[in-house]
Order: C-alpha cells, then sequence, then structure tokens
C-alpha cells in the first residue's frame, strides 16, 4: 500500500515499523496473599529501571551532551528517594496491595503533590516522576515500553508526533527514517531530522493504525511517499533511489571548499543553520561559510533548571570558536510556539504561537535574558558573533533587548570582562509589522535575518504545524515574495545585509528567485548548502532578477513556481 505525506527531510530509508506509542497499563485491583514475592517483585523492578536509566544516560552523554544527560540523574534521584519506596512497602505489607499497584499509587501522589504546587520548575516534576514510574511498572508488570532510545535494530520511527527531545534521542545508527500523523516542513521535528540527516515523511493521517510492528516501511523523504510491505519490484526502485541518493551526495563534496557564486561571478554567502554544537560537525562537512542562525533554545530544553551563564558561554566559545573567523549569528531563547521549556512556565494559551513567546518572554523574564546576554558578550572574544533578536514584532521591542544587552555589557567591562566591540546586532524578521516598518528597523540594527517559517505562517494565517492548512503555507505566494523584497530593499538602501534562515532559504526552487532579489546571505539545513552551491553556479545573477521582477507581477504561487521553472536549466 502507498501512502504521501510531506516530504521532511531528504533520502530513503527501509526499515521495520517501530512504533513510538504511549503503553496503556493495565494494573491489577486485586490483593496478594504473598507480600514477599510483591516486595521481591517491586525491588527487581526498581533495580532493572536504575540500570535502564544508567543505559540512557550513558547514551545521552555519548550522543547528545553532559548537560543533555543531567536530566537522567535527575531521574535516578526520584527512583532513589526513600519516601517512594517505604510508602510502597507500607501499601504491600500492611494493606496486601499488588507491588504494580502500590507503586502507582504512591508514585502517582507524588506526581499530584509535584502538580500542586505554585512553582512552575516543581511542577513540572511530575512528568519526571510520571516517567520513572511508567519505567518501574513495566519492569513490574513485564510490558516493554516504547522509547527512542532503546531501539536496538534498523527501524523507521512512526509516531504521531516526535518532540524535539524525542528527535535528539534518535540514534541515527538504528532509527533509518521516522514517519509523523502530524506536523509540517517547518516544524521543528522536521528541521532536526534534517540536521540529523534522518530521513523524514511528516503529516501522514492516521499511519499509526495503518501499519504494525510486523510490517516494514520504505519512506522517500523528498517525495513524501511512503511504501508499506514493499513489493520486490518496489524495493529495486529503492535500491536504485538509494543509490542514486549517495551518488548526488558524492558529487556535490567537490563544491564543499568554493565559494558560492552565480555563473556571473557574483558571490552570496550560504550558511547553516545550527541547533547545538554537535549540529558543527555537518556544518564543516557541508563547506558552510558561517552559521547563519544558530537556535539556543536547544541549549536550554530537557533540562531541569536554566543553563547558567558559564555553560552557555562555554557552548558559545566552542560554536565560535570553531567557526574561526566565519560569521556567526547567534540567536537569542525563541521558546514558546511548538518548543516547550520546563522550567520557564508559559500558561496554556489558546493561540501559542501568538503568545507570550521569544523575545516577548525574555523582555518579561528579564534574569533568564540577562545570562544568555552576559554569556553571548562574554564568548564574543572567541570569534566574529553576530547576536540577533528573535519575533520582533515592534521598534519598541528591539530597543528594549539592545538596551539591555548595553547595560550587560557595561556591567561586563566594569567586571573586568574584555568584550568584543565588533558585534553586529540584527533582528529577525518574521513578523509582518517588522517587514512592512523595515526602512525604519534598518536605520537601528546591524542586519536582518527572514524567519519565513513564521512570517508564512503569520502573512497567511497558517499554523506551521497543522497539515490542515499545509496548503497555506506559500513561500512562492507573490504577497510573500513582496514582503522580502521590501525587507531586502530598506536594508541595502541603509547599506545593511539581508540574509535568510527560514526554511525558504535553502528550498532549490526559492534560492533563485532570492538571489535575483537581492538577498545576501542564504542560511539554512547543512545538508541543503552543497546542493544549493551548485545551483548557484549554473544560474546568473542577471536572469533571475528578471525572474523575480516577473514573479512580484504573478498572482499566484502556481503561476511563479510555473515561471521558476521556465527559467532554471534542467538537471538541476
Ligand atoms: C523562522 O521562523 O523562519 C525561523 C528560522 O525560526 P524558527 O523556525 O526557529 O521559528
Ligand atoms: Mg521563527
Amino acid at each position: 500500500m502507498k501512502l504521501r505525506g510531506i516530504g521532511a527531510s531528504d533520502g530513503v530509508a527501509y526499515g521495520k515499523v517501530f512504533k513510538l506509542e504511549k503503553v496503556i497499563f493495565e494494573i491489577s485491583e486485586e490483593k496478594t496473599t504473598k507480600p514477599e514475592e510483591e516486595i521481591k517483585a517491586l525491588k527487581q523492578g526498581m533495580a532493572e529501571t536504575e540500570k535502564d536509566i544508567e543505559g540512557i544516560k550513558k547514551r545521552a552523554k555519548e550522543q547528545l551532551s553532559e548537560e543533555e544527560a543531567a536530566i537522567f540523574d535527575a531521574h535516578l534521584e526520584i527512583l532513589k528517594d526513600p519516601e517512594l519506596m517505604d510508602q510502597t512497602l507500607c501499601l504491600i505489607r500492611q494493606q496486601h496491595y499488588k507491588a504494580a499497584k502500590a507503586f502507582h499509587e504512591i508514585s502517582e501522589n507524588f506526581a499530584h503533590l509535584f502538580e500542586m504546587m505554585d512553582n512552575a520548575y516543581m511542577k513540572e516534576r511530575a512528568a519526571d516522576v510520571r516517567d520513572v514510574s511508567r519505567r518501574v511498572l513495566s519492569h513490574i508488570l513485564q510490558v516493554s515500553l516504547t522509547d527512542p532510545s532503546d531501539i536496538k535494530e534498523e527501524v523507521i520511527i512512526v509516531a504521531d508526533d516526535l518532540t524535539p527531545s524525542d528527535t535528539a534521542q534518535l540514534n541515527k545508527c538504528y532509527a533509518k527514517g521516522f514517519v509523523t500523523q502530524v506536523g509540517g516542513r517547518t516544524s521543528h521535528s522536521a528541521i532536526m531530522a534534517r540536521s540529523l540527516e534522518i530521513p523524514a515523511v511528516v503529516g501522514v493521517e492516521e499511519i499509526l493504525s495503518k501499519v504494525n510492528a510486523e510490517d516494514y516501511l520504505m519512506i522517500d523523504g523528498l517525495s513524501g511517499e511512503i511504501t508499506i510491505n514493499p513489493t520486490e519490484e518496489d524495493l529495486k526502485e529503492y535500491h536504485e533511489k538509494k543509490a542514486a541518493y549517495a551518488k548526488k551526495k558524492e558529487q556535490l563534496l567537490t563544491y564543499k571548499d568554493q565559494s558560492t557564486q552565480s555563473q556571473d561571478g557574483y558571490h552570496v554567502e550560504l550558511a547553516a543553520n545550527i541547533g547545538s554544537v554537535q549540529d558543527l560537525e555537518g556544518v564543516i562537512e557541508n563547506g558552510a561559510e558561517g552559521i547563519g542562525l544558530f537556535r539556543t533554545e536547544f541549549l536550554f530544553m530537557g533540562k531541569k533548571q536554566c543553563p547558567d551563564e558559564d555553560l552557555q558561554y562555554e557552548a558559545y566559545k566552542a560554536v565560535l570558536e570553531t567557526m574561526g573567523e566565519k560569521p556567526v549569528v547567534i540567536r537569542t531563547l525563541d521558546v514558546g510556539g511548538d518548543k516547550a521549556i520546563d522550567y520557564i512556565h508559559v500558561s496554556e494559551e489558546m493561540n501559542p504561537f501568538l503568545g507570550h513567546r521569544a523575545i516577548r518572554l525574555c523582555l518579561d523574564q528579564e534574569d533568564i535574558f540577562t545570562l544568555q546576554l552576559r554569556a553571548l558578550l562574554r564568548a564574543s572574544v572567541h570569534g566574529n558573533l553576530k547576536i540577533m533578536f528573535p519575533m520582533i514584532a515592534t521598534l519598541d521591542e528591539y530597543r528594549q533587548a539592545k538596551k539591555m544587552l548595553e547595560s550587560c555589557q557595561e556591567d561586563l567591562k566594569k567586571e573586568g570582562y574584555q568584550v568584543s566591540d565588533q558585534i553586529e546586532v540584527g533582528i529577525m524578521v518574521e513578523i509582518p509589522s517588522t517587514a512592512v516598518l523595515a526602512d525604519q528597523f534598518a536605520k537601528e540594527v546591524d542586519f536582518f535575518s527572514i524567519g519565513t517559517n513564521d512570517l508564512i505562517q503569520y502573512t497567511f494565517a497558517a499554523d506551521r504545524i497543522n497539515e490542515k492548512v499545509a496548503y497555506l503555507y506559500q513561500p512562492f505566494n507573490p504577497a510573500l515574495l513582496r514582503m522580502i523584497k521590501m525587507v531586502i530593499d530598506a536594508a541595502h538602501e541603509t547599506g545593511i545585509w539581508t540574509g535568510m534562515c527560514g526554511e525558504m532559504a535553502g528550498n532549490p526552487l526559492a534560492a533563485p528567485v532570492l538571489l535575483g532579489l537581492g538577498l545576501d546571505e542564504f542560511s539554512m539545513s547543512a545538508s541543503s548548502i552543497l546542493p544549493i552551491r551548485k545551483l548557484m553556479a549554473s544560474i546568473k545573477k542577471e536572469d533571475m532578477e528578471h525572474l523575480a521582477q516577473k514573479a512580484l507581477q504573478c498572482g499566484t504561487s502556481d503561476e511563479v513556481m510555473t515561471l521558476i521553472k521556465k527559467y532554471i536549466p534542467r538537471g538541476v
């Protein structure tokens, strides 16, 4: 059977289905006549859970980082909490509860207590207690849990959705690809799949009910096609596609150390988007000319508490030192929307993407923002740092953020720290109000980076992770192209540069139009850099200017697309 979703990360993959679904335990109410046996089962379950957590922690350390592994120390602490053990034993001995029922009841009480607390950080600990409890129950009841880091064979993961931290836990050796029911090309799980270079298809309705654990899946992350239990013929096609993909990748390597030039010699900069220090390997392998977007929020996610100034400083320094003289644009914290952080409480919102996120939250939570600004400023002496504020909607917000940055700079200097005096400060243009007022912003900022993932969602009023409105996600719509032109023109009239770090910059059909519109810097998933460099070398800036002029006069996305295909040489 063939199904189609949204191709989210290029490449083909084949493997056994691994369903990542929440397990529902059946906990018997029956009492026991042999409490000692239940106590033995409980202790054994806890000992096995400890081994599990230690194993996951070790893998997290190897694949991710020390900080990311620290979350599992918290899990071990919960597991070893004497109160949890004593109260469970009490229920077994005095009330003759079975081990699973007793442990479930006590751990739920614990989780509840956390939930009732006023402090947002403590509230979030309830999820950790439940996580540990699930593991213990799975051992007592001998039910296996689905956990992405437990996978030991080559599989295709099928899930309703993967959170960014689920995606970060995937072991590339085994997770050959993934398919999700929800999400679009710019959901964060899709963006991370591209960073990890794992083929992915998202937005496949009801896929969980259409496949079983015995099934095999073949996925094409470019076309979005999924084949359940492929035939011999299908598999032949898979091997051909796989070989063609590998060959294409190899050929592209010849572009690795070249600068990016159009056929008529016009230079643009191709930079990479990263989410962690670990992503730098792909950046170097793919010959990026800089980092156009470091999404720092991943440093803050999956942790017990906010990373302190020194820890952040080390991460920023590592990126700056690795990149040497090349520019590194580090974006300040952008949480909220589809990115949640345990210790920053964001109350339930009807429209999280329109809510208290990114710079709005940072200007409100000055402690967290100050820590980050200080860490960035201290790191500035280790490379070519540019600081960027996300989700700026008004000039007042920018001025407020800039003022905080300047005051941090003064404090640091007074404390005897060295801070570079060459740091450019820019903003993401991802809200239509800012695009429209770009000429005014251009007088005060050092650069713009257009965030089309959000700019499209706000321009067309279409949630970027809702596949039902994915048809409105229209990078080629002339409305968007005109807005981009306004931003680029405003920047150039004032003598500043404009980049783009939304996914559109790495789209091979969009990049030629953007070249024609005069975009200076294109920042994308590292895996898109070489194909785009090759593409640029085959087109002329002058031709693309004509194309852009015509595109701006079109009425629909389809008309623009048809036009682009006429201008781009075949086979590129
Ligand atoms: C964007 O909105 O285009 C962007 C690059 O930021 P993010 O995807 O992290 O929201
Ligand atoms: Mg954004």
